[in-house]
């Protein structure tokens, strides 16, 4: 991101009155919490600003101040459209069938596809929120406690509690100002991080019960069965894949979870020296090196045979 852009992003804001945000759909801590922490800080400005996900905000989420703004649906016209979190267009779901072409993209994805007129992209960020850090550095922004929070959220959630390779001293010093600020990161991290439904565990347990592993490369798979026996309200894993992740016999984990919709989602993760994202780009979605993931169509069975395929070349290296 250079000065240019962030001339540009300061004149798009300072011209427009009524703000769309969007984030990507099955919405994680950094989609959240970058859509939250950048809407407050432009509603501090003064904008009309519309915060829209298209699955609402998940429940571990609910402890954030703002929150309760987040909407389903765009309505109305916006003088602006801005895009966070979200590497292609196609993860935001149909929220703007009928806006055409966004005005702003904010993201940190390797695989990002550029898809709005001004991308503000740096993949060498940990998340999002640590991008709009970067803005309100640059630009004064202000940052009210729950924005702080909001941004912490993010950068705890997608560096897991900053054990990712790419969480760098910045990263730690945007946490510590954040603190500062009045953000209490053990709060934060445990209801980010650690709580989990009792239906969330009981889910995990049925994808556990059919854990399996072939060289290095661990997977399982939830069907909607699994679901309803778990009573699971959500439609991603419940963070199972972070849980496959730990096991020392795996370079390359994967998850797959059967949708209402006739696909799968899949989740990869991958141990430093692989790369996940090329076999999640494969199949139509995207990602980074250690974590990535797709949402491909097709049944269970036959979806699962073609990645475990595509995945063995990857831990191989002959893809
Ligand atoms: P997860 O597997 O936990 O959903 O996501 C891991 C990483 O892959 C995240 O950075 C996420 O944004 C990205 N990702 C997950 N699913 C998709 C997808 O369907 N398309 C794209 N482009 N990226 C995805
Ligand atoms: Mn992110």
């Amino acid at each position: 991101m250079n000065k240019d852009q962030i001339q540009a992003f300061e004149g798009r804001i300072s011209r427009a009155d009524r703000i769309l945000i969007i984030s990507h759909i099955r919405p994680d801590g950094d989609a959240v919490g970058s859509l939250i922490g950048l809407g407050l800080i432009l509603e501090e400005l003064g904008k009309e600003v519309n915060l829209v996900l298209e699955d609402g905000v998940p429940r571990v989420f609910h402890h954030l101040t703002g929150f309760e703004k987040v909407i389903r649906e765009a309505v109305g016209i916006y003088d602006l459209v801005i895009v966070v979190d979200c590497s292609d267009i196609d993860r935001i779901g149909s929220v703007l069938d009928e806006y055409g072409e966004p005005d702003v993209n904010i993201d940190h994805h390797p695989t990002n596809t550029q898809f709005a007129q001004l991308n503000m992209v740096r993949d060498n960020a940990v998340a999002t929120v640590e991008i709009i850090y970067d803005l309100v550095q640059a630009l004064s922004l202000p940052v009210t406690l729950p924005i702080a929070e909001a941004l912490l959220t993010g950068l705890l959630t997608d560096s897991l509690g900053f054990r990712t390779s790419n969480s760098s001293p910045r990263t730690l010093r945007i946490a510590a100002e954040l603190q500062e600020m009045g953000a209490n990161l053990q709060v934060l991290y445990r209801k980010a991080m650690l709580e989990k439904s009792l239906e969330a565990v009981k889910y995990w347990g049925q994808g556990l019960s059919r854990i399996q592993m072939e060289n290095r490369l661990v997977w399982t798979s939830l069907n909607l069965e699994d679901r309803k026996a778990a009573d699971y309200p959500g439609r991603d894993d419940a963070d199972l894949i972070n849980v496959l992740s730990r096991i020392r016999e795996t370079d390359i984990c994967l998850v797959l979870i059967e949708q209402t919709n006739g696909s799968v989602k899949v989740s990869w993760r991958a141990q430093p020296g692989f790369d996940v994202s090329k076999v999640a780009t494969h199949f139509g979605g995207g990602g980074h090196k250690p974590a990535a993931g797709a949402e491909i169509r097709g049944d269970l069975a036959r979806v699962q045979e073609e990645v475990l395929e595509e995945t063995r070349k990857a831990l191989s290296g002959t893809e």
